[in-house]
């Protein structure tokens, strides 16, 4: 795929971008070099100082970036508009914790002082998705930056606009040429830039395949990952549960940002005795979302980010269906109203597949669409080990009332988050990220400036 805004809801190419030329990516590798021998001496308070005015631009461009990545990528305006005030968050968490998350820390040894120092690595290359088009960034960047790195960003190739302006927004905001950059290249040469040896970390948040890749490059020349992978989160919903509260959750969480979210909450596994109720709930939930255009402020589900995606969940749905699964909601393309002028658009109906037997993509795959699946589980073992049966190990999200229920669960759900009577979410001040093949290390909260740094033994006799 070339690097291009291609408008989701109309299908209409509204701009193409030249990837830019090897010798380019050196200029922009030496000038990051260049740039992190001084950047990486300067004070926290004055990191701080540009991250807030990041912050700053951030909160009074809310509407114009929030368009701007609803152009790009498709999701509702409002929830875009909220990615751009949760950016700002971001920043202003680092730039208020970053000195005390890495100050030294004394240790107690025989030497006559110990300590470790946290010091930055050097350029740190991000490989980002489209998804949450600034979100995504800005996770990676403020604690990076404020750590003392120089980064370079590699963004998905369907939200140009987005990187290009997010690079913007870094040097309007006070750092220093070369703190940031965008490289606007496709997937396919990021082993190189990972390969030069003035960049010392890579991280990605993406599909399995980038991820394995990006892991094997950086493998081969030693060099530190963090990978922030797929998933197919649990909802369990047990008996004692508050049921409106949780089919209302269910509902927000399977259908954030049209249905493409790594923490999404992808199966529905309740508990028989409430299983009738619950999917009556949902299914009226359902057939009340209103599909159409992201830019008008009463749509609830708007295109997929591409064609291919679209594609992929139609095989996914249909192998579903072929198998004997049941459609309660949507389930095809034609199932859904919609206005001709969206007729080039990658919309899909949200759907509710239900007596999904075994074999299908359902039990194994991610599906990256407004797509819940629903499984029945006797207890709360059933759905634990139901759970736990995937290879991903993402958030997990548990609905109970019952103290005892609540502890197993936090206790046995295989997964980098449980939440309990709560939606999955990310949130600055907590660590995010997974486990199994959903990825490994953390972003946000403490342990997330931890991963690009030099943890430095320091002994003085
Ligand atoms: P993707 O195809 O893996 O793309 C993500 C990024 O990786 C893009 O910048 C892409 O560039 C690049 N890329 C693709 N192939 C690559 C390769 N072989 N080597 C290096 N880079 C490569 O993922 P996606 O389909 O856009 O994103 C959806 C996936 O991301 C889902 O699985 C979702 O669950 C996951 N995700 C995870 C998290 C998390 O925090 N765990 C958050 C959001 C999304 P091009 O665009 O140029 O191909």
């Amino acid at each position: 795929m070339g690097i291009a805004t291609i408008n989701p809801t109309t299908g209409e190419t509204l701009k193409t971008f030249t990837p830019i030329s090897d010798g380019a990516i050196a200029d922009k590798i030496a000038l990051a070099h260049q740039t992190y021998r001084t950047y990486r001496l300067t004070s926290f308070e004055q990191r701080a100082q540009w991250l807030r005015n990041a912050a700053t631009l951030l909160d009074d461009n809310q509407e114009q970036w929030g368009e701007l990545m609803t152009l790009e990528m498709g999701k509702p305006l409002k929830g875009a508009i909220a990615e751009v005030a949760k950016c700002a968050l971001v920043c202003r968490y680092y730039a208020d914790h970053a000195a005390e998350f890495l100050a030294n820390e004394p240790a107690s040894t025989d030497a006559a002082q110990s300590y470790v120092a946290y010091q930055p690595l050097g350029i740190v290359l991000a490989v980002m998705p489209w998804n949450f088009p600034f979100w995504q960034v800005f996770r990676f960047a403020a604690p990076a930056l404020m750590a003392g790195n120089v980064a370079l960003l590699k963004h998905a190739s369907n939200v140009p606009q987005c990187a290009v302006m997010i690079e913007a927004i870094f040097k309007q905001a006070g750092f220093p040429e070369g703190a940031f950059q965008t490289l606007l290249i496709g997937g396919d040469r990021v082993a190189s830039v990972i390969a030069d040896p003035r960049v010392m970390a890579a991280t990605l948040t993406g599909s399995e395949a980038a991820g394995a890749s990006l892991a094997s490059a950086s493998g081969n020349d030693i060099k530190k990952t963090v990978l922030e992978l797929g998933g197919s989160d649990p909802f369990i919903v047990l008996e004692s549960a508050d049921l409106e509260a949780a089919a209302t959750t269910a509902v927000t969480a399977r259908m954030l940002n049209n249905g493409q979210s790594c923490i999404a909450a992808k199966r529905f596994i309740v508990q028989e005795a409430i299983a009738d109720e619950f999917t009556e709930r949902v299914t009226q939930k359902f057939m009340a979302l209103k599909v159409g255009d992201p830019m008008h402020p009463d749509t609830d589900i708007g295109p997929l980010a591409t064609p291919a995606i679209r594609d992929d969940l139609v095989k996914q749905v249909d192998a579903c269906l072929r198998a004997g699964a049941v459609a309660l909601v949507g389930g095809s393309v034609d199932a859904m109203p919609l206005d001709d002028s969206l007729r080039g658009g990658n919309f899909y109906p949200p759907t509710l597949l239900v007596d999904i037997p075994s074999g299908t993509p359902a039990e194994q795959e991610e599906f990256f669409g407004p797509v819940a699946m629903l499984f029945r589980v006797p207890d709360m073992n059933g759905a634990i080990a139901l759970a736990n049966d995937i290879p991903f190990g993402l958030g997990a999200s548990a609905w109970t009332q019952v103290d005892s229920e609540r502890d197993r669960l936090i206790r046995d759900l295989e997964a980098g988050a449980v939440f309990i009577n709560s939606l999955v979410k990310s949130d600055p001040r907590l660590p995010f990220g997974g486990i199994k093949r959903s990825g490994y290390g953390r972003e946000l909260g403490r342990y997330g400036i931890h991963e690009f740094v030099n943890i430095k033994t320091v002994w003085i006799d």
